[in-house]
This record gives C-alpha cells, structure tokens and sequence, in this order.
C-alpha cells in the first residue's frame, strides 16, 4: 500500500508518514499543492491524504485537477477546521472522507483502512477493456485516463461492448439490450448511436475500438 500525504507543515507529514510506516504503508511526501498533484498524477497511489491549506495550489484545487485528469485516486481531505462548508464542497468534488485537526492517529488509520476496503470492491466491478475502464454503478467511463461524457444509451452501449469484448453484436442485439425493443429496419437508431459513441471513445484516440462487421454488426476488437 502506498499513500501520498500531501501537507507543508512538516513536523506533521513527518509524523504522519512514520506512524504509517510503522502500520504496514509505503508515504511519500509533498509539501505543497503543485508537488502534490504531480506526483499524484504521474504515480498510481493507494490513497492521498490531502491538506486543504496548502501553499501554491490548496487542497481543493490539487483535488478538482486530478479528477479532471481522470484520476480516481481516493482522497482524505485534512481540514484545519469543522466548517460544514470546507466538508461539503469537498465531498462534493470527489474527496472520499474528511478529518478535522487536530484527530487522534488512529482515527486516520480506521478511516485508511475503510477506503481501501471500498476501494478495492470498486475495483472488482470496474469493467475493462484494452484503456477502456468503466463503472457500471456510478455511470463513470474513461479511456486513458480521460473520462468520456456519454449520454445514458451511448454508456449502456458501451458497457453492452464491454461485456462482450470480441463478439459481434448484431443491431437487434443492440436494440434488444439497449432500448429493450425489437429492431426496427426502417430506423437507423442503432447505427446513430453506435457512430455517437465512436465519436467519443474512439475517434479523440490513436486506435479504434468499435469495429464494424459488414451484414454482420459491430465488435469490440483491440
Ligand atoms: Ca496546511
């Protein structure tokens, strides 16, 4: 387990990376918002425990712009104070808990330990394919990375492919899972929708995804 603890006081972070240490974690250190988001964005951590006043960029700045760049990382914001206000804009921005200063060590630790539990059940429902990774229970897909902004039927299309990965769907397949309607010839519903979520998935990418099988239907193909 590796965590990111992001704080500029440094007798805290100090303290802070020693005492997970000693439980079993791997810490690195930032000591400002910059630092802190670089390194989250080009590491794969575990978990981030991320101060709200930081020096350069604060807390929920560093938050905002690594969700915006795809990254799912879990985040524990550290608050100086129990402002109702700092909490719910956190949460809301994506943090997945909050400690107010001063908080007993252990504190921290259950709240760690809870995260990565949930972390790790999130992990198993995440659907894959090639950098395709997708959320079927919070409606999240992302390609490298990058989260795609898909309209409900573009998603249920996508997880459709998901979950047949090299198998041609013909259109009333598609019709059938999607819409829950028998396919209609005389539309092109279907092909409309299909070139949709190309547009997105794979036409901003250097490979294609989404194959087309003539007389046949569509495939997901690396
Ligand atoms: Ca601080």
């Amino acid at each position: 387990m590796r965590l990111l603890i992001v704080e500029d006081e440094a007798k805290f972070a100090t303290y802070l990376s020693r005492g997970l240490s000693e439980h079993g974690y791997i810490a690195d250190v930032a000591g400002n918002g910059e630092d802190g988001l670089e390194m989250a964005r080009s590491s794969d951590f575990d978990l981030i425990i991320l101060d709200v006043m930081l020096p350069q960029r604060d807390g929920f700045s560093v938050l905002e712009s690594l969700r915006n760049s795809g990254k799912s990382t879990p985040v524990i914001f550290l608050t100086a104070r129990d402002s109702v206000e700092d909490r719910v804009r956190g949460l809301e921005m994506g943090a997945d808990d909050y400690l107010v200063k001063p908080f007993a060590f252990s504190e921290l630790l259950a709240r760690i330990r809870t995260i990565i539990r949930r972390s790790n059940t999130l992990h198993d429902r995440m659907l894959r394919f090639a950098d395709i990774e997708v959320d079927p229970e919070t409606h999240r897909a992302f390609r490298s990375g990058k989260r795609l902004d898909l309209t409900l039927k573009e998603f249920l299309l996508l997880v459709l492919f998901l979950r047949h990965p090299g198998e041609v769907l013909t259109r009333s397949t598609i019709a059938e899972q999607v819409w829950d309607m028998a396919y209609d010839c005389g539309t092109n519903m279907v092909e409309v929708h299909v070139r949709r979520l190309r547009s997105k998935l794979d036409d901003p990418f250097d490979r294609n995804l989404i194959r087309t099988v003539r007389g046949a239907g569509y495939v997901l193909e690396d």
